[in-house]
């Protein structure tokens, strides 16, 4: 529907943003519907051998207090969820190395058993490892590309490589896993030119749902001494990747909410339809630090899941209260 440069021109200009967001959310209301889908995300590990310029959890950040769930008490938290009315477990993780892959399957296969579908965030792994997963019976895989530019990719992911992240993402996509990706808005040396890639990067590799989330600064970082993400353009990003692929699932990130209060209103006003619902025990998720400030639930996951609801409610939505696959 629009060709890179005009995609490099709406990003450039805020004067039409109404325009945009209008447009993009009567897309997601044609193709989509009112209904959010709601996920249960569990951060089952905050342990990682990598080493994102971005991102707290890095191996590098030594003020972490690193935590590793066990197996029983991720199984549990998953029931508790689904007995909460979920129909979709998300299990994330830093990379690491210290859960096997059979582990690893042994937990989604466990998970599976309550009639629910699994989605898996715990970064890069092998074909025959994927596969592992795949037969354990996870339905759907998130990896972001983060900035589909290689120079960029590879200045902000020390010791990995771009290629190896594209052939992760083909391979998830061979595997038949319903394949998540998306971008971080606001890397340092990051263009407009490069975002509207990322958004033609989408479209090219068919994803299944697209994450985007606005550069949050972590103090312990290497990139301490930049700036924020811009609110806006992540909206933006969303908001045309929406129009250009009109029946992917796409969520109000939790990034958007923590950078801007109702951001992830905002969001859902303006083409997202998933909600990521965090439903780790607080002695966990405090210390799943990616960036400051994320938002957290006081409430327990029934009433979490309640309050939701009502708020979806306000702006004319609804829980889909269905496995939440992408609409074909
Ligand atoms: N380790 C897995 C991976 O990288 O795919 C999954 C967990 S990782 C914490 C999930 C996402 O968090 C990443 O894809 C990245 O886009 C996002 N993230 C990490 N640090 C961030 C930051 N400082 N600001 C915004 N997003 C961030
Ligand atoms: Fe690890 Fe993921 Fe954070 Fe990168 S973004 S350091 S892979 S947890």
């Amino acid at each position: 529907m629009f060709t890179k440069n005009e995609i490099i021109e709406i990003l450039s200009d805020n004067s039409k943003n109404e325009w945009l967001f209008g447009l993009s959310d009567s897309i997601r209301k044609d193709n989509v519907g009112d209904g959010v889908h709601l996920r249960a995300l569990i951060e089952f590990s905050n342990y990682c051998k990598n080493n994102c310029l971005y991102c707290g959890l890095r191996c590098l950040n030594k003020n972490v207090k690193r935590y590793r769930m066990p197996k029983s008490e991720i199984i549990e938290t998953a029931k508790k969820a689904v007995d909460a009315g979920y129909k979709t477990i998300v299990l994330q993780s830093g990379e690491d190395i210290k859960y096997k892959i059979n582990e690893l399957c042994e937990i989604v296969s466990e998970i599976k058993k309550y009639n629910v579908a699994v989605t898996l965030s715990i970064g890069e792994y092998s074909f025959d490892e994927y596969k592992m997963l795949k037969d354990a019976g996870a339905d759907r895989f998130l990896l972001r590309i983060e900035t589909s530019n290689k120079l960029l990719y590879e200045k902000m992911h020390p010791n990995m490589s771009f290629e190896k992240r594209i052939e992760c993402l083909k391979n998830l996509s061979e595997l038949n896993f319903e394949v998540g990706s998306g971008c971080i808005v606001g890397l340092p040396f990051q263009t407009i030119e490069s975002l509207a890639s990322d958004i033609l990067f989408f479209k090219e590799i068919n994803a299944d749902m697209i994450g985007i989330g606005p550069l949050i600064i972590h103090n312990n970082t290497p990139l301490s001494d930049y700036q924020n993400g811009d609110f806006i353009l992540a909206l933006k990003v969303m908001a045309i990747t929406r129009i250009l692929m009109p029946k992917i699932n796409i969520p109000a990130t939790t990034a958007m909410e923590t950078l801007l209060k109702n951001g992830q209103e905002m969001a859902l006003k303006a083409g997202a339809n998933v909600l990521m619902v965090n439903v780790t025990d607080q002695i966990y998720s405090d210390n799943y630090s990616i960036y400051p400030n994320k938002i957290k639930s006081n409430s327990n996951i029934i009433e979490q899941k309640a309050l939701i609801e009502q708020k979806l409610k306000s702006i004319g939505r609804f829980n889909s209260n269905d496995f939440g696959f992408r609409a074909r």
